[in-house]
């Protein structure tokens, strides 16, 4: 398996760091968690979603689009990496964002990621929740045609075999950078919700044959639906690969129960696990996911079900610039400033 075979456009400043995160270890009773940090892939205040253009924009490119459309929820931060991406590739971008939270927050509807969605000089048009956003997409794909742009259609999250590509790349540095520090990784944990993700990573573990099992945490469906969307783009990505059936059902793992009250509602755990990384580490976790996605290490750890000793690997997948359309969630934080 060779990633170079692929279009590819550099995007990401890689490799991302892999760090010890010893205060919060401590805290936790002694399981060694490590971070890969994907938050500082670079683009935009970084994420995940930048490993995956690094191979959509590439095709997006091979057929001379002038115009990427994508869609997400309004604090979408796929659609800000996009609109970032297509700013850096000369081309335009036009979004589609979903109002799935229903929220009438005015810093939710304009602040955080909106705002730098508009910075980047993307088009945004809004839709109401429950919206079919594929079918969407589509239809002012072909009205855009009609107008004569060469439109490329990215997939909400970027999650196709394509974007996919840039996880297996993940899977293949973090393995590389653990060989060579000679850390021997027992877990990795990392957030999941259009699956690209996992599926990448998942695909990536199992063709170096690294032994190393993988948990998602859902943001947003059920555990027997996340598992069975990432499985099904896991074996797409196999093939794409070269390596077809490399990923078994069995290796694809999804824990739904911190979703909570449900996507882009933080519960509070969500707001522990933001607190805990901000005030032991230093490190900004976002309310969508990568906060959900550590609220399940962290109740993994305080349940025993990583012991003392055990090295954890948590992908931070980024998200930070979300916190600032949720800045109600931390509402209590304002009655801790004291005046003279
Ligand atoms: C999109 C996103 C995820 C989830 O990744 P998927 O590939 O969609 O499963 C996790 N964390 C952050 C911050 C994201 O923006």
């Amino acid at each position: 398996m060779h990633l170079a075979r692929f279009p590819r456009v550099f995007l990401a400043h890689l490799p991302t760091p892999l760090e010890r995160l010893d205060r919060l270890s401590h805290e936790l009773g002694g399981v060694e968690i490590w971070i890969k940090r994907d938050d500082c892939t670079g683009l935009s205040s970084g994420g995940n979603k930048t490993r995956k253009l690094e191979f959509l924009m590439a095709e997006a490119r091979k057929i001379g689009a002038d115009l990427v459309i994508t869609q997400g929820a309004t604090q979408s931060n796929h659609a800000r990496q996009t609109a970032a991406a297509a700013a850096k590739l000369g081309m335009a971008c036009h979004l589609l964002l979903e109002d799935r939270t229903g929220s009438n927050d005015a810093n939710y509807n304009n602040n955080g990621n909106v705002l730098l969605d508009h910075l980047h000089g993307a088009s945004v048009e809004k839709r109401a929740g429950g919206t079919d956003m594929a079918l969407a997409m589509e239809e002012v794909a072909e009205a855009r045609r009609k107008e004569g742009k060469t439109v490329y259609v990215i997939p909400g999250g970027g999650s196709n075999p394509t974007g996919a590509l840039g996880y297996v790349n993940c899977a293949f540095e973090l393995v590389s950078q653990a060989n060579d520090r000679a850390l021997v990784i027992d877990h990795i944990v990392t957030a999941t919700g259009s699956a690209g993700t996992q599926a990448g990573l998942v695909c990536g573990l199992k063709a170096l044959n690294a032994g190393i099992p993988l948990t998602g945490i859902g943001v947003r469906a059920p555990k027997q639906k996340q598992e069975e969307a990432v499985f099904n783009l896991a074996a797409k990505t196999a093939e794409k690969l070269g390596c077809p059936g490399v990923v078994a059902r069995a290796d694809v793992v999804a824990d739904s129960d911190y979703v909570g009250a449900g996507y882009g509602i933080p519960g509070e755990d969500t707001i522990e696990a933001i607190r805990m990384f901000a005030e032991l580490e230093g490190i900004l976790l976002d309310p969508v996911y990568s906060g959900k996605g550590a609220a399940g290490l962290i109740d993994y750890c305080r349940k025993g079900r990583f012991t003392r000793g055990e090295r954890v690997v948590f992908l931070h997948t980024g998200g930070s610039a979300g916190l600032f359309g949720y800045d109600s969630a931390f509402a209590d934080d304002a009655r801790r400033v004291t005046t003279a």
